[in-house]
Parts: structure tokens; C-alpha cells; sequence
């Protein structure tokens, strides 16, 4: 099985990532060349074949009745006959799903045929699964986890260690002012570029969110100590951080309010912890603000 990761109109290029070979001598998985294997769409043969793969059409094909550019593929991979099918996702070419017989020339049944649409049909609603829980967990324009990923794995956190973790929440300064001056499309590379910042400087363990529009949110398993020493070292970082827009440049500061967990002496729901660490955090976040902005402030 493989999976198309880029196509172009004069090409595509496909990466094996599933294979199962009755015979190591025939497996082809770890071979650099069916890592990122580019094929080129620059003759008509190949350009049918391509187009049949889009219309999701099942392919049999024989060692001597293969067009030109396939029979060198049968050589190389020593196939007597190939049986394909397209994985179609969302009406779109997701990748190919089919048998290499290498040890004789096969006629491929009808009910080989459904087997493998089935086979296909299974891994188009997986594929749709994962990017539904993609979806539900990220943000888009970032990609970084949302706030409801974030709740989530901080409840986890605190089931085990309700007494351990820092909540980090940064706000950007005066955000509205580049939207304002220079457009909302500057804005949004704006926020692409601090989530990339901010996702390089993560320690092992923390996450990292978009919590709001152009608010960000970092849960670390560690105490506030550390957490603001890594909020100044992503305020200093932001400082640094050179956004070129058509002629202009950005400048982007933040605003940081931290907060840890504290030791509880009466057991209490996850949602009941992470609401108070969150509410400290704002609040510490408020003063930041109030006091000048681009600045990391902790409360105890
Ligand atoms: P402060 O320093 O007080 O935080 O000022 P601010 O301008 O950052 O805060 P304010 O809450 O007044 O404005 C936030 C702005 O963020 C307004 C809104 O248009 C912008 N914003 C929110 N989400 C997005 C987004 O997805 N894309 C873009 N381009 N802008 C966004
Ligand atoms: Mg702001
Ligand atoms: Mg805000």
C-alpha cells in the first residue's frame, strides 16, 4: 500500500507505507527508492494510467501486456502481475491498495477484486477517523492542539499528579494593531509564526495550545519556577522574532501569566484544579497586562 504525499499536474510522488511480503526477497518497504518515489506524468501512457488511478478504476495488469513504463517496474520488482485499487478519501486519490504476484502470472478473480474494495473501503473510513480526531483536537490556521485537546490532557495529568504542573497562558500585545495596519491575512501568518516559535522552545512533556484567537496556552509537568524561566525565554525569543509581511515587517510582543498547581489537601474533580490553576493564571496574565505589557508575571 502506498500513499500519495504530493502530485502536481506533471507528476505525483508515493510512499510505501504498508506492505506485506510472503517472502522477505520480495519486500520492497525499506528501499530508499520507494520512500518518496516521484513518477513523472510526461507521456500519454502514463497520463492514462494516472488519470484511471484518479477515477478510483481497479487495475489488472499482466508482466507481457504492461505499457512500457510499467514493464520496467515489473523488472525491477520481478511482478508477473499486479492487481491495484485506488484508496479514495473524500473523493479525492489517497494512495493505491493492491497485490504483486511474483511468483506467476495470476488471473485476479472477481471475488479477490471485492475483497480488496472492502479492504480499501476499511482504510478510507480510517483514514476519515483519524482526521475527524485531528480536527476535533487541533487548530487549524496553527496547527497546534486546541483548548479543548489541552483541558483534556490536563485533567489527564492532574488524575495522576493533581498536585504537579504549570499553566503558562500568553497573550499577544496589541495584536489588533497589525490586523488594523496591515490586514487580517498578515495576522493570521502572524500567529503561524509565534505558534512555530513557541512550538521550537517546548521542553519534553509540555503542550502547547492555541487557546483563542490570538491567545496561547502551555501546560508543563513542572513547577512555576520552571515554567517562568521558559516564559521569559519564549518572551526574549519573541522579541527576536522577524515576521516579514509584502514590504513590511512585524513586531510581536506577549504577554505571559503563570501559575502552578498547588498541593491539595482534600481530593477534588480534575475540572475543579484545572479551573483554579487556570483562573490564577489569568489573573496573573491581568496584571501583566496592566503593568505594561511584554512581560512574564507569576502568581502563587
Ligand atoms: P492586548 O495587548 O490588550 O491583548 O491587545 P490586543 O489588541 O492583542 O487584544 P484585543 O483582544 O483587543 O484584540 C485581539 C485581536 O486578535 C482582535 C482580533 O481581530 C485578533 N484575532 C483573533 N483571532 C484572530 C485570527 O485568527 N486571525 C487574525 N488575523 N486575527 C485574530
Ligand atoms: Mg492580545
Ligand atoms: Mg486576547
Amino acid at each position: 500500500m502506498f500513499e500519495v504525499v504530493d502530485q502536481g499536474p506533471d507528476h505525483y510522488t508515493t510512499k510505501f507505507v504498508y506492505e506485506w511480503a510472503s517472502s522477505p526477497e520480495y519486500s520492497e518497504i525499506n528501499k530508499p527508492r520507494y520512500d518518496h518515489h516521484r513518477v513523472n506524468i510526461n507521456t500519454d501512457d502514463r497520463r492514462a494510467f494516472y488519470e484511471s488511478r484518479l477515477n478510483g478504476d481497479v487495475l489488472r495488469h499482466h508482466r507481457n501486456s504492461v505499457g512500457a513504463f510499467l514493464r520496467l517496474e515489473f523488472e525491477l520488482q520481478n511482478i508477473q502481475s499486479m492487481l491495484t485499487i485506488p484508496i479514495m478519501v473524500d473523493g479525492t486519490w489517497w494512495g493505491i491498495l493492491g497485490f504483486d504476484d511474483c511468483d506467476a502470472p495470476r488471473d485476479y478473480s472477481d471475488s479477490m477484486v471485492a475483497a480488496l474494495e472492502i479492504a480499501a473501503t476499511l482504510i478510507t473510513n480510517g483514514i476519515l477517523r483519524d482526521r475527524l480526531e485531528w480536527e476535533v483536537n487541533h487548530d487549524h490556521l496553527t496547527g497546534l492542539h486546541n483548548r479543548r485537546a489541552l483541558i483534556q490532557r490536563i485533567e489527564r495529568s492532574l488524575l495522576t499528579s493533581p498536585d504537579l504542573g504549570s499553566l503558562i497562558i500568553i497573550d499577544l500585545d496589541d495584536f489588533k494593531h497589525i490586523n488594523d495596519t496591515l490586514g487580517h491575512q498578515a495576522g493570521d501568518a502572524a500567529l503561524k509564526a509565534v505558534a512555530n516559535l513557541l512550538s521550537s522552545a517546548l521542553p519534553k512533556g509540555a503542550t502547547l495550545s492555541r487557546f483563542g484567537g490570538e491567545e496561547f496556552a502551555l501546560w508543563l509537568p513542572a513547577d512555576g519556577n520552571a515554567a517562568c524561566a521558559l516564559a521569559e525565554n519564549m518572551r526574549e525569543k519573541l522579541e527576536h522574532l522577524d515576521i516579514h509581511w509584502q514590504s513590511s515587517d512585524m513586531a510581536i510582543r506577549a504577554s505571559f501569566g503563570v501559575a502552578q498547581m498547588r498541593p491539595c489537601p482534600h481530593p477534588e474533580p480534575t475540572q475543579v484544579l484545572f479551573d483554579k490553576v487556570f483562573a490564577r493564571a489569568d489573573r496573573a496574565l491581568f496584571e501583566a497586562k496592566t503593568g505594561g505589557r511584554n512581560q512574564v508575571v507569576y502568581t502563587d
